[in-house]
């Protein structure tokens, strides 16, 4: 029996997780369940899993998780700390699905056990790549992607060396205003953002995905994690979500990786790797899908992939400073306190202001440097934002 952690446990990769896991009970056991404030679903994962711990990173919450899980063997814990302690438990794997920045320092005390990690939490490479991969690295964990181009990049590359990679090409479906005009775009609303036409995500990844931020984290996620160079990532726009990513060799062959848009694939392939198990998704009929259709990204409504190509070249904090300013501009979004566009001028603006800070060259090889620097961009995002909303 595999023992499995699951960190963002009530989110939508969490929960598409743990139904992978309750499908194989006698395959896998469960350590450690993490979430934020949803406490019904963290305590009711905990006592169909038979957890061992349930931590919420809400030390308010504490009280009412201990209530709600009276009774159960699952133990309750509370605050960021816990959750970081809860990594440190003993696992074969841990699921590393909690939104933003607030998933690095689990990541990375997991990957110190030696722990493998099955990474859904992107924001952990773009902030620190670097730190993660040295993290895991020297305690001998190994990183399996569960993003859905990342996991297809991996399949894709299995059994090839990457000195025959000419080219990666990851995909982007566009988003739910992929045809929409500029003027329209200014006043698009969250929830016409959050409405994503094929994948059914957390909010704060589709409305990422809207904005083809996402996309650029992806862009910077790829340079990461599989270290090849800008230059030759590249996106295009698949309106299907059919295809994930290619694998472009030197000898002019490409290998694409095709499956239907559910999540479970690339997290039931980390699950199970290096086998491969059946898994309940749906199989893809291409005659009923008739037409996979394919287009360049419009550089003009979506400038979030010229900001991460920036932010590649730049390297050093870049990826923090991005992902801190992009998480403050999606907040200010949400709440209505700026128009969908204003999201990338103020990453821009934080990032050219953020340029000017001592260490923004430094490699982000510590961990203590990469949450300042997430905090001064954040305080600088927030000035932004309110200077573009106008108060
Ligand atoms: P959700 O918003 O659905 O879930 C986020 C999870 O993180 C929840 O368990 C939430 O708890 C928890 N959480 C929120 N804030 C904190 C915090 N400060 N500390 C600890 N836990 C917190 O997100 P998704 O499942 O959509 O995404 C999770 C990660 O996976 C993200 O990094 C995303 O970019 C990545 N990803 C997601 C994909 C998808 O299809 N959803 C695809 C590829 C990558 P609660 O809800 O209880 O408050």
């Amino acid at each position: 029996m595999r023992r499995i952690s699951v960190f963002g446990a009530t989110g939508s990769i969490g929960q598409s997780t743990l139904d992978l896991l309750g499908r194989a009970p006698d395959a896998f056991g469960v350590v450690a369940l993490t979430g934020g404030r949803n406490i019904a679903a963290l305590a009711a994962a905990a006592r169909a899993h038979r957890a061992e711990v349930a931590v919420t990173a809400y030390p308010e919450c504490l009280q009412d998780l201990r209530a709600a899980l009276a009774g159960s063997a699952t133990e309750a814990a509370a605050g960021p700390e816990a959750i970081a302690e809860a990594a440190e438990r003993p696992a074969d794997l841990a699921v590393s699905a909690i939104v933003g920045a607030a998933g690095l320092v689990p990541g990375l005390r997991a990957a110190a056990q030696g722990t493998t990690i099955a990474l859904a939490n992107k924001e952990s490479l773009v902030c620190a790549g670097p730190l993660l991969l040295a993290t895991a690295r020297a305690a001998g964990a190994r990183i399996l992607p569960v993003d859905s181009e990342h996991s297809a990049i991996f399949q894709a590359l299995a059994g090839d060396d990457m000195a025959s990679v000419e080219r990666v090409i990851i995909t982007a479906s566009g988003g739910p205003f992929r045809d929409w005009p500029a003027d329209r775009l200014a006043r698009a609303t969250p929830a016409e953002a959050v409405r994503h036409p094929n994948w059914s995500m957390g909010a704060r990844i589709s409305v990422d995905s809207a904005s083809l931020v996402n996309k650029a984290m992806d862009l910077i996620e790829t340079r990461e994690f599989f270290g090849i160079p800008p230059e030759r990532i590249e996106v295009l726009v698949h309106p299907q979500s059919i295809v994930h990513a290619l694998v472009a060799h030197v000898d002019g062959g490409v290998i694409a990786h095709l499956g239907p848009p559910d999540m479970r694939h690339a997290i039931g392939y980390a699950l199970n790797w290096p086998e491969r198990a059946p898994l309940p998704v749906a199989r893809l009929d291409l005659a009923r899908i008739g037409a996979l259709t394919f287009e360049d990204p419009d550089p003009v409504r979506f400038p979030a992939l010229r900001l991460a190509r920036e932010v590649m070249a730049a390297r050093g904090m870049a990826g923090a400073v991005f992902n801190a300013a992009k998480e403050i501009a999606l907040d200010h979004f949400l709440e209505g306190r700026v128009g969908f566009t204003a999201m990338a001028a103020i990453v821009e603006a934080t990032l050219a202001r953020m340029a000017a800070e001592p260490g923004f060259t430094s490699a982000p090889d510590r961990l203590e440097i990469v949450l300042d620097f997430d905090h001064l961009a954040r305080m600088r995002a927030a000035e932004a934002a309110r200077s573009l909303a106008g108060g």
